[in-house]
């Protein structure tokens, strides 16, 4: 063999085992399959809508809590009321004011004595370390609430945020996946499924407020908020996905964000409800904002309003599990870059 033939060879072998390839492998772990499983749990009836501090809020956090914990995804280094506990749940206290305003207490113990009549919930919380960059923090997110019963009506809530958990479930375990094969990321993931949203972000609101992981090193939050059906401007064409916020923090995730899809997915990029101008105001509407307050960059995925949008008929036979997939493994992809592939944003 001359030297440049091995040369060659040795060229295919490391393209071939690069990092992208790895992706693709990984990305193929995401399947429709496990994306019915889950929601067809978190969305079933008995779930009851998942309301903020519910029972059945807290067999949410359960399900998802066990989902890390099978898959090997770490707890965090937390607190609950005054005790520092390695968990996958970050517990708050909500509370409730006159004319049905909601916020969380940032700091409960001022509060011990008259914790009669707060609410507990529970963001809960999955660990990724990175090897290079470990204090450098991605955050996948999606609120997994949502707004109960109405007159024996479940609010099922299966694309608000329904779709969105079981993304970011599915998302976690193929990273889960890419780490126990000997592919760690450089820089560290974090998968946050966020309660109180419904109520006005109260677990993002609270997270930002007591971050887990210092705000300074968290590099973006990709937040996903109903992914799982087709607004009216589609009906042709499913593939599609609506990004709002990637290009106003920092430009540069903007561009990778495209790049990725470009590389993988295809989808189209719709950025209708990118401006903060626009009448449904809905770069202020999910938990990726109160990273934005902090100038964290980030991205906030959704396929849009749609006539079952907070009625008792947001249900798992809506949902598109095709176009729920592609979106899913874009969020993956585009994580992934910014995991294995870390530069600044
Ligand atoms: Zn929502």
């Amino acid at each position: 063999m001359t030297k440049n033939i091995i040369l060659l060879l040795a060229l295919i072998l490391i393209f071939s085992f690069s990092d992208d390839n790895f992706s693709h492998q990984y990305a193929q772990s995401i399947t429709k399959e496990d994306l019915q499983e889950h929601l067809s749990y978190l969305s079933n009836d008995n779930m009851k809508g998942r309301l903020t501090g519910s029972r059945e809020q807290k067999i949410a956090a359960n399900y998802i809590a066990k989902h890390f914990q099978a898959n090997e995804i770490q707890p965090v280094l937390t607190w609950d009321d005054t005790t520092r506990v390695l968990s996958y749940y970050q517990s708050f206290y909500i509370k409730e004011y006159f004319g049905g305003r909601y916020s969380p207490l940032i700091n409960p113990t001022i509060e011990n004595v008259q914790k009669k009549g707060l609410i507990k919930s529970e963001n809960v919380l999955g660990f990724i370390e990175g090897t290079e960059k470990k204090n450098e923090v991605i955050i996948v997110s999606a609120h997994y609430d949502h707004i109960g019963t109405q007159d024996g009506e479940v609010f099922n809530g299966a694309d608000d945020d329904g779709s969105g958990t079981v993304a970011m479930m599915e998302i976690a375990q193929a990273f889960a996946n890419a780490k126990k094969e000997g592919h760690p990321p450089l820089r560290s993931l974090l998968f946050i499924g966020f309660t109180g949203e419904e109520q006005g972000l109260l677990g993002s609101d609270y997270y930002t407020q007591s971050p887990i992981f210092d705000l300074k090193n968290t590099i973006c939050d990709l937040n996903i908020d109903m992914i799982g059906r087709v607004d009216r401007s589609y009906k042709k064409n499913h593939d599609y996905i609506y990004l709002i916020g990637s290009d106003k923090i920092s430009k540069k995730l903007h561009l990778l964000s495209e790049e990725v899809n470009q590389k993988t997915i295809h989808l189209k990029l719709d950025y209708t409800y990118n401006k903060e101008s626009h009448p449904l105001q809905l770069y202020y509407r999910s938990d990726h904002y109160n990273f934005a307050k902090n100038k964290i960059p980030i991205i906030f995925y959704t396929s849009g309003l749609h006539d079952d949008y907070h009625k008792s008929t947001d249900d798992v036979e809506k949902i598109d599990f095709d176009v729920l997939l592609k979106r899913s493994q874009l969020i993956f992809y585009t994580a992934w870059e910014l995991a294995y592939n870390p530069k600044d944003l």
